[in-house]
């Protein structure tokens, strides 16, 4: 029988807690579990790995994924598995695949395309519909295996689609309905999902630039599918919010379910610079009070390639909505219409509380030109040319693109660009660091590694936080806010999650372009610097050299979570 220990030997451990590290200690694992941390520790018939002095921390918990679609082919959950996470949580903000019906899976295939910056293409040569319910869909998971541990939210979209078909997207639901609606969260919460994820953001739209049917739900609805959760006692409220359910509607809420309310996603925006920091006040104020509160936000500067043919970062705006529904042969047309650009500037000359893109032209670059002729405009920004042609940025930047055949790659550094608040919204007592969004918007940006690059970037670089601190950020916190038990430490009896880095050179790489989404569809991807290791549930996932092989379902699918 193969033995299955390993002896981590001579490690500086980061044990997830915050408290300080410890030089020279060693840790043995015993199957999937940590069974013992100390110094000088042996074991006659372990595999030693001599840690040489790097850290060794808990695996990363990335609590905001959406891998719900690649989990159905890739079982490696490719860029994260070898970016240290060993628990992606997906279903954030309730874009699901699960429960589909036969007959909706193009027109919830379609969704994800448009809210998630997902290829059609791949979605539609990729997954692997052997479910149609909750339950159906955690047993899929399970059977096909995964290389880290994976814990899913209920997607409010998806079970409004399945109960209400097409008009999800078009009213409120009544009383069978929402009745309908809360058996399946009932039955998904007894299967073992981890909460009720949904989205109120205007960003969030679906095909044809109609919103995401989470949106339509009134308060009535969402508080008979909250209350699920505190019928049993476990589960989180998983919220990406809009204007109507600010911090004050949320405290409410959270007072009604009795659970934890995670609200995303705070990012910070420098025409509204007070805006994410009084957010996360009112969070702290509420926790005060004794509900519990999350406000999510980012270490990543929320940077997204795009092209006018799908512009998210324009898409939250209604006076955009003409040129989503545009086809493809029309788009032209429609973006070179006066009304349209004049209700574009418009609106976004009116303040909004949350909105991704706001004018700030400075901030909009040419990337790539799709014709020769059209060279000369890559890595200016819009506000500078379009002062060169003495022309509105708007005008210049939809007259070029129409030019370049609607191909030109722009790129838009849109929010949480702002270090210095930026550095204050990821220390804030009451905020969790997360939206790596891995596995959605795939050809706008890619935040996978963004553990990778709290550890480099804020902790080493710029000394925002301590080692201790930033390990437990990314580990013994988010374990807790999500009741994730016997992960996220580096204790006795714990599994063996582990991370082995180097902190002088910890970080993630450049984002680079490759072609391997099922059907060969474009991606962004990145990589790591400084992983010399990744255990799952006591299995080596990644070796000094990269990613090992045979090890493909290493990870479980997590089912039990703590009250
Ligand atoms: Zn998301």
């Amino acid at each position: 029988m193969p033995d299955t220990k390993t002896l981590i030997r001579n490690a500086v451990i980061y044990d997830g807690t915050g408290a300080p590290a410890r030089e020279g200690w060693d840790v043995l694992v015993d199957g999937d579990q940590i069974a013992d941390v100390g110094r000088s520790l042996s074991h006659a018939r372990a595999t030693v790995v001599d840690a040489d002095g790097l850290a060794l921390m808990p695996g990363i918990i990335d609590s905001h994924t959406h891998y719900d679609a690649q989990v159905t082919w890739d079982p490696t959950l490719d860029p994260s598995s070898s970016l240290g996470v060993t628990t992606a949580v997906i279903g954030n903000c309730g874009f699901t695949i699960a429960p589909c019906r036969a007959d909706d899976r193009d027109l919830i295939m379609r969704n994800l395309t448009q809210v998630e910056g997902m290829s059609l293409d791949a979605l539609r040569a990729g997954i692997d519909w052997s479910f149609e319910t909750v339950p159906e869909y955690l047993d899929a998971i399970e059977d096909r295996g995964v290389a880290i541990n994976v814990a899913a939210f209920i997607g409010h979209s998806s079970v409004r689609t399945y109960v209400m078909g097409t008009a999800a997207t078009e009213r409120a639901a009544n009383d069978d309905e929402i009745a309908a609606m809360r058996a399946i969260v009932d039955a998904g919460m007894t299967a073992g999902a981890i909460g009720f994820a949904t989205s109120t953001a205007p960003q969030h739209n679906g095909a044809g630039g109609i919103p995401m049917p989470s949106r339509l739900a009134d308060d009535r609805e969402l508080e008979t599918l909250g209350g699920v959760l505190a019928d049993h006692g476990r589960g989180i409220f998983m919220l990406t919010k809009g204007d109507r359910t600010d911090v004050p509607y949320l405290e409410r809420f959270a007072e009604k379910i009795g659970r934890p309310v995670m609200i995303a996603a705070l990012l910070h925006n420098s025409t509204n610079p007070m805006g994410t920091h009084d957010e996360l006040a009112a969070i702290a104020e509420a926790c005060g009070r004794g509900r519990e509160l999350w406000g999510q936000v980012s270490c990543c500067p929320l940077t997204m390639d795009f092209t006018i043919r799908s512009a998210y970062p324009f898409e939250s705006l209604s006076a955009w909505a003409p040129a989503m529904k545009a086809a493809a042969d029309d788009l032209p047309a429609r973006l070179s219409d006066p009304n349209l650009r004049d209700a574009v500037r418009a609106e976004l000359a009116t303040p909004a509380g949350v909105r991704i893109f706001n004018g700030e032209w400075q901030k909009l670059a040419v990337v790539e030109a799709a014709r020769p002729e059209n060279a000369a405009a890559e890595g200016d920004t819009v506000a500078e040319l379009a002062r060169r042609a003495g022309a509105d940025p708007l005008d210049w930047m939809l007259d070029f693109a129409i030019s370049d055949g609607l191909d030109t790659v722009f790129t838009a550094v849109l929010l949480n660009s702002d270090e210095d608040a930026v550095a204050k919204m990821i220390t804030h007592p009451h905020a969790s660091v997360a939206l790596s969004d891995a596995g959605a918007h795939l050809t706008f940006f890619c935040d996978a590694g963004f553990g990778l690059h709290l550890l480099g970037h804020w902790c080493r670089d710029l000394g925002v936080l301590s080692l201790e601190a930033a390990v437990h950020e990314l580990t013994g916190k988010p374990a807790g806010i999500f009741r994730i038990p016997e992960r996220g430490r580096i204790v006795p009896g714990y599994r063996a999650d582990l991370l082995l880095f180097d902190p002088k050179t910890i970080g993630r790489t450049a984002n680079r372009r490759v072609f391997d989404l099922p059907g060969g569809g474009p991606r962004l991807t990145t990589g790591a610097a400084g992983v010399h290791g990744v255990w799952v549930n006591g299995k080596r996932i990644v070796g000094p050299t990269g990613p090992t092989v045979g090890t493909r379902r290493s990870g479980r699918l997590l089912r039990e979570f703590d009250a």
